[in-house]
């Protein structure tokens, strides 16, 4: 069947991605646009495998209406943003494999629920074919997962051993795509400042880092790793920078109780009261986090 020849070739992509998302759209039984083609396209936090085959298929050409005929073969259900572009596009019809709720479970937001119901009262004639494929798709997506897993517990214990080392002990790291690029300091600081909070230090360090400075919010699809939990002070240096994750260690009880005050209020807490989408991810290798706290007890 021609769908399922054309939904391996999206998977396909999907499993050579940064992110474990592929589609491809066809017309008159030939790919035209595919969700690798980045390298031509701008680079743009936009960017999902939709938006980009999409693009890739228009090769210049006005968006609306400009997909006439096609069909879009997507690994997952498309997002709101992606079925925008679809609806302008006018694509005849969409196939995707797993539905947004599963695909939910990753750090790059996805909202978690499905909107196709909407889009089909408004264009009643869009054929949707969903689920084909859905255990080959989704065993990418836990396959990713599996791979942020191993890469959270081998970054998480680069904090920790960072906050062995530091003058407090307590480490960071940002990083971007498996690279540090923010780390808080193993140095004695020169002069005793309210800045010294390890978080604060990684995070400063990864925006002067990189060349694309914004005021705010420079840190979009970074990771902060964090022998303790954030205190309050850089929960908000986590927000403003747009962090994308927060995966930490120790919690603020465990610093009370080991080694220095801090006030309990929790980045979990924050987050739900911001609109900001920060996936958190507690207490990775904590038992490491409070022996570092017990040694400096001693
Ligand atoms: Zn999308
Ligand atoms: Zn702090």
């Amino acid at each position: 069947m021609n769908d399922e020849k054309f939904m391996k070739i999206a998977i396909d992509l999907s499993k050579k991605a940064d992110f474990p998302y592929g589609a491809i759209v066809v017309k008159d039984g030939k790919v035209i646009g595919r969700s690798d083609a980045k390298t031509k396209i701008t680079k743009s936090i936009f960017d999902h495998a939709e938006m980009i085959a999409i693009e890739d298929a228009l090769e210049g050409k006005s968006l609306y209406g400009g997909l006439k005929g096609c069909t879009l073969y997507s690994s997952c259900e498309p997002c709101m943003m992606c079925l925008e572009n679809i609806l302008y596009s006018e694509i005849d019809k969409i196939v995707y494999g797993v539905d947004i709720p599963f695909s939910s479970i990753y750090y790059h937001h996805i909202e978690d629920f499905s909107v196709l119901d909407l889009v089909k009262k408004i264009k009643p004639d869009l054929q949707i074919i969903g689920g084909l494929l859905k255990d080959e798709a989704l065993k990418v997506i836990m396959d990713h997962n599996d791979k942020i897993k191993k890469e959270d517990e081998k970054f998480i214990d680069v904090a920790i051993d960072l906050s062995s080392k530091s003058f407090y002990p307590f480490g960071a790291i940002v990083v971007r795509n498996g690279q540090i690029i923010g780390k808080s300091s193993d140095k004695v600081p020169i002069k005793e400042t309210i800045y010294t909070h390890a978080e604060l230090i990684a995070i400063e360090s990864a925006v002067n880092n990189i060349k694309d400075y914004l005021s705010r919010g420079n840190l979009h699809e970074c990771t902060l790793y964090t022998s303790c939990e954030p205190c309050m002070m850089c929960s908000e240096a986590i927000l403003a920078e747009g962090i994308s994750r927060v995966v930490y260690a120790a919690t603020i009880e465990d610093s009370n109780n080991y080694f220095i005050h801090e006030y309990p209020v929790s980045l979990e807490e924050i987050v739900k009261r911001s609109n900001c989408q920060i996936k958190i991810i507690p207490e990775l290798h904590r038992d490491k986090a409070i022996k570092v706290f017990k040694e400096r007890q001693k």
